[in-house]
């Protein structure tokens, strides 16, 4: 992508209105633009930091899980045999169509899948089901803020599990767990698992992954030592390994402010290792048995030949929340520094010199080269001065940078800087292709 195409909108000023850095980085870098309270619109930039995301959790869910895409707009019949049509309050927006049907727009989707199971599945033959979509949903947040963080329109992925037993749904919830470390991870941040209430969701086992962060707003209460626990390297067939890792994780203390009790923490965590500090939740297991398969009739004939309903699970994470979860984890004070799986391009080109004819022969050849490889590449070939170039690549956190400028190019040279480090490498023209491949 040549810049001079590109739809950025970045803005020199901090936005008065942004109180955190993430959302301050997010309206400076051109990435969503606020369209009414708590509702944004994702531009270009933005929208492909999303998608990248959201391919993480396709890749990693897919092992574990089925995809399918529920819709935004929901009865609101199957939430009254829930008893959540009225449980839910002011967050559900609801409204009526010509017909003075009453719908809703969706703040999640419990009752909808447990709804399309019951109409299509009979047997435990079909058992265990995992399905999930990534869909935006909507809740009247009181107190919509913090950018993409807290909003009222939301993107969400969710995930709900169907087994015939208690044990299998522990199984299918583990995995979860598992899934959820790995796409943090994969992410390049640490999320730590604590323990949670299951609010209005219901049920009696929850765990909320939380990355640490001075913006949050939840407080957490920790065992230092969790930090220090590594992901191993598991099969998702091998539930017995599975579940000695969730023992392990959870045996540390870690509770967020709902769950949190003095005594108990003054009691197991040594003085030395506890931890009181701000996080960010970024995805939310629920374990809730029958709740919903009771009401709304998802039932299956057992090997014995009795109709049971079905033991249930579902599993949040906020996709769109977690594009301003990774700025705040990374940045500095020239902008965001975006992990290499996210980013929007991997690599930019700087041109500090315009109307150099040398200087832009190299970048073309650069551009074009990278092109070729199918690498994603922003190519900043403006008639600008190379401070603006330069601050503006710094700002939306590319993470490895190309300069070409005349007096790198008397020596047959080009610079290479990693956004991450600030590191500064001069490369030899000639060995453009070793150094390219070398970052692929
Ligand atoms: P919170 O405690 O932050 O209000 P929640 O417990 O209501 O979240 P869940 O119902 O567990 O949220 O939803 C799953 C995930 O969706 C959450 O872990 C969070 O990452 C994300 N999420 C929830 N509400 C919002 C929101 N208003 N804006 C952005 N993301 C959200
Ligand atoms: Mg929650």
């Amino acid at each position: 992508m040549k810049r001079s195409n590109l739809f950025l909108p970045t803005l020199k000023e901090n936005p008065t209105e942004a109180k955190i850095t993430s959302h301050r980085l997010m309206l400076r870098s051109g990435m969503v633009r606020q369209s009414s309270s708590g509702i944004y619109s994702w531009l270009p930039m933005g929208l492909k930091v999303l998608k990248n995301i959201e391919k993480i959790i396709r890749l990693e869910q897919d092992l574990i899980a089925q995809e399918l895409l529920m819709p935004t707009i929901q009865d609101s019949e199957i939430w009254k045999k829930s008893g959540r049509f009225n449980d839910y309050g002011k967050e559900m927006l609801t409204f009526i169509d010509r017909h003075e049907h009453q719908l809703l727009y969706g703040p999640t989707n419990e009752e909808l899948i447990t709804d399309i199971f019951s109409k299509n599945i009979m047997s435990y033959k079909s058992l265990p089901l995992c399905l999930y979509h990534i869909q935006w949903k909507f809740r009247d947040e009181i107190r919509p803020r913090f950018g993409v963080m807290r909003g009222r329109e939301f993107l969400m992925k969710d995930a709900y599990s169907f087994d015939i037993s208690k044990e299998d749904a522990i199984k299918c919830y583990n995995r979860m767990f598992l899934s959820y470390l790995r796409i943090f991870n994969k992410m390049e941040l640490k999320a730590i698992p604590v323990s949670a209430d299951t609010g209005p969701i219901g049920g009696d086992l929850s765990h909320e992954f939380i990355i640490l962060a001075d913006t949050g707003e939840s407080e957490v209460y920790l065992d230092k030592n969790i930090l220090k626990e590594e992901i191993p390297n598991i099969n998702y067939n091998d539930s017995k390994g599975i579940s000695k890792l969730v023992d392990t994780l959870t045996s540390f203390y870690a509770a967020a402010d709902d769950k949190y009790d003095e005594e108990e923490y003054m009691n197991i965590v040594n003085e030395n290792n506890r931890l009181k500090t701000k996080g960010i939740e970024v995805g939310h297991l629920f374990y809730f048995g029958s709740k919903y398969s009771i009401p709304l009739e998802a039932k299956v004939n057992s090997k014995e030949g009795k109709v049971v309903p079905v033991e249930m699970g579902s599993y949040g994470i906020g996709v769109s929340r977690l594009v301003g979860a990774i700025i705040d984890a990374h940045h500095d004070d020239k902008g965001i520094c975006w992990p290499e799986s996210v980013s929007p391009f991997l690599i930019g080109i700087v041109n500090l010199r315009q109307n150099d004819i040398e200087c832009s022969n190299l970048s073309d050849t650069i551009y074009n080269n990278l092109l070729s490889k199918d690498v994603s590449v922003l190519y900043d070939d403006r008639d600008e001065g190379a401070g603006i170039k330069l601050a503006e690549m710094d700002l939306i956190g590319v993470p490895w940078q190309i300069r070409i400028g005349p007096r790198g190019i008397k020596n047959g040279n080009f610079e290479l800087l990693q956004r991450k480090t600030g590191d500064i490498t001069e490369i030899k023209v000639k060995d453009m292709e070793k150094t390219i491949n070398k970052l692929l």
